[in-house]
């Protein structure tokens, strides 16, 4: 059952770049070795094709990022050739435009043409989804007539005016407008047909690609030959074969590609200048396999260079790890949307480190939805999700010491006045801050009796609170009986009574809220403005037995990992763990798993009340949970070694153990056990 990872896309990276390097030393004389180039040309299409995939799973959230880091790059190699663009006389004026259209050296125009080319291919997507592919096939083909096909068009009069227009700009039609955005955006459809159509289909634009080429060729028509009519085929079901076997990832693979692409043009000087200083150039440079030989050893070797000279990142997954969906945090906001009356939004509660999930990585998620209101139990939580770059509106729900008013102003943070005096308190700061008012309905938690309407009113006189909403909390709202449900909408008849009055003297209350999860999925007619929204945005309810009559289907956004610090032997009579309170009855094989209760394992899991899963298998827990560390039984499990992965929640081949299940094997509810998970984990998005 164990998987084997074949990361397909990241080993083509390697090979396309090393098609590119074979691109460059090419000679030009023999026909067999152009048509070898023309098939070499695959190369960038293919990386172009792996960023529009990548961005387009990402639901195209990174495109600024990757247009930052592009333009770094980009900038950053333009320096590295300015010597090079000095020694072959190009730093005239046209350097400039060179360098915006069509790259400041030779394989450099990769990225100006990414530049351009990946906005159009966005607003494509964003403005006529359903046209982008079509569009940008169009914008191909007129590059088309620019480049294999120039002969053809520039008899035309009207068409040879058209592209010398073109030409007074960029030097090739092979670039961000024509080129690009159709890579892109076949790489971001991510195409897999069935593996025998995209043999099929991979042969057959193959052949009709050197047809194609060789007759553009013979014909002597072609101003260039970087595109053809049969590329994007080809890229496609070549996409398509690499997508299917796709699994993993080897980001040091990636990395390696990238820099052996920028820098191979400086090792073909230095080994061309090596080869003239020591007096070989007619072995090692005419000769073109060993002049691609040297380059391509050379490349590589200084890439790695630098990769191993880089300063190093924290290795996120060594220990023991939570994992995030965002995909399924999407679906959860659609669902709960979806019951959402009109007018009333998600006021997602990212309090307790959004229920262990991580704050800021959640809260940003949502703010890329189109979130813009949060609610946090502290004002210490409200700093995080700012220092994080969370924008919109964010309540702290629960008490402020005074101390820690000026950091309300400081983050934008709106703070719940939670009772009469503390409205004086809030009023006596001084200065100006943003408040909602929380009404008690009968919980008897914080929040200003509602039976006090006067007092209430009173607050509205406070000259230094902006009051921009009211709300109140349900506490009954997740029970099933008849006294209960009759509670709840007493609370909320209360809460509407309090609103009446103050809108009947002329005050205005801002928002309205009142529905947590559960209020929401059961009371949904009763929404204000706000849904305040925790636990079923994670893709869990409070308990499984919850579940039945839940009217969204919702799925869990959290895995939790652990790494296996090693396996030994236990012999019959012996003990493991504290308190020796595991004695083997027979000869047995464990793993210690390096998580433990410090990381939120429910301690209540020892001695074989929780399992793990490891490589698609269950492993009882044995022993007492550890603070860093746990022991498991991997007696019945084949091969399980040290850094192997062990699942605490999440799925392994055809088994999933949920939150319900560590919280039912350890007498609690899901909100409690995932707000426990501990602040050693590291948080990542897969
Ligand atoms: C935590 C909290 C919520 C969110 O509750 P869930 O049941 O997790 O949806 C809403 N309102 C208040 C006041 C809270 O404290």
């Amino acid at each position: 059952m164990k998987e084997k990872k074949f990361p397909a896309l990241d080993d083509f990276r390697l090979i396309a770049a090393i098609l590119v390097v074979a691109v460059h030393t090419r000679s030009t004389d023999s026909e067999i070795l152009w048509l070898l180039t023309v098939l070499r040309r695959i190369a960038v299409p293919f990386f172009i094709m792996v960023s529009g995939y990548f961005l387009a799973r990402g639901n195209w959230r990174a495109t600024g990022k990757f247009l930052k880091k592009t333009a770094m790059l980009y900038g950053v190699s333009i320096l590295l050739y300015l010597p090079l663009n000095y020694y072959a006389g190009q730093l005239s004026l046209d350097f400039f435009r060179r360098a915006i259209f069509d790259g400041s050296f030779y394989h450099l125009w990769y990225l100006p043409a990414l530049l351009l080319g990946t906005p159009i291919a966005y607003c494509l997507t964003r403005f006529k989804p359903e046209a982008a592919i079509p569009i940008a096939g169009i914008l191909y083909l007129i590059g088309l007539g620019g480049e294999s096909y120039y002969g053809l068009v520039s008899g035309v009069p009207v068409l040879a005016t058209f592209y010398n227009g073109i030409f007074l700009v960029f030097d090739y039609t092979r670039n961000g407008l024509f080129y690009v955005p159709l890579f892109l955006l076949l790489g971001a459809a991510g195409i897999i047909f069935r593996r025998k159509v995209a043999v099929i289909g991979l042969l057959c634009s193959f052949v009709a690609l050197i047809v194609e080429a060789l007759l553009l060729h013979s014909s002597g028509i072609q101003r260039h030959d970087s595109m053809y009519l049969f590329y994007p085929f080809l890229m496609v079901f070549l996409f398509s074969l690499l997508l299917e076997a796709n699994q993993g990832e080897r980001r040091n693979l990636r990395q390696l590609s990238a820099i052996v692409y920028l820098i191979h043009p400086w090792c073909i000087v230095l080994v061309r200048g090596m080869a003239k200083l020591v007096g070989l150039t007619g072995l090692l440079v005419e000769n073109t396999v060993i002049l691609f030989l040297l380059v391509l050893a050379s490349s590589l070797f200084l890439s790695q260079l630098l990769l191993w000279l880089r300063p190093s990142r924290p290795f996120q997954t060594g220990r023991a790890w939570i994992e995030l969906d965002l995909s399924t945090l999407r679906h959860n906001v659609n669902q709960l949307q979806s019951i959402l009356t009109e007018n009333c939004t998600l006021m997602p509660a990212v309090k307790a480190n959004a229920y262990g999930h991580g704050a800021v990585l959640i809260a940003k998620e949502l703010n890329h939805s189109g979130i813009r209101s949060f609610c946090v139990a502290t004002v210490s939580e409200g700093m995080e999700l700012r220092r994080g770059g969370v924008k919109g509106e964010i309540l702290v729900l629960g008490y402020t010491h005074p101390e820690q008013f000026s950091s309300l102003r400081k983050y934008r943070l709106t703070q719940t006045v939670i009772d009469m005096p503390y409205a004086r308190l809030l009023n006596a700061y001084g200065k100006k801050l943003k408040v909602h008012l929380k009404i008690d309905t009968g919980m008897h938690r914080l929040g200003i009796s509602a039976d006090q309407p006067e007092r209430i009113a009173s607050i509205f006189q406070m000259k230094n609170l902006a009051i921009e909403g009211i709300f109140t909390h349900l506490c009954v709202a997740d029970e099933k009986t008849v006294e209960k449900k009759a509670f709840t909408l007493r609370q909320a008849e209360a809460f509407q009574r309090v609103i009446c009055n103050l809108n009947d003297r002329g005050l205005n209350c801002g928002k309205t809220h009142l529905l947590s999860s559960y209020g929401l999925l059961r009371y949904p007619e009763l929404a204000g403005d706000y849904a305040r929204v925790g636990i079923a945005l994670y893709g869990v309810l409070s308990n499984r037995r919850d579940l039945d009559d839940c009217p969204i289907a919702l799925r869990p956004v959290l895995s939790l990992k652990a790494r296996i610090a090693l396996t030994k032997d236990l012999h019959t009579g012996e003990g493991a763990g504290y308190g020796l309170e595991y004695v083997a009855e027979s000869d047995r094989k464990i793993a210690v798993l390096s998580i433990g209760y410090a990381d939120g394992i429910p301690r209540a899991l020892s001695c074989n009340h929780g399992k793990v899963l490891i490589n698609g298998y269950e492993a009882p827990i044995i022993g007492r949970i550890c603070m860093d560390q746990m022991i498991v039984d991997i007696t019945d499990l084949p091969d399980v070694k040290s850094s192997d992965i062990a699942v605490i929640i999440g799925k392994s081949g055809q088994y999933e153990i949920t939150a319900y299940d560590l919280a039912e094997a350890s007498g609690t509810i899901t909100n409690e056990l995932l707000s426990r998970l501990g602040s050693r984990l590291n948080r990542m998005i897969v």
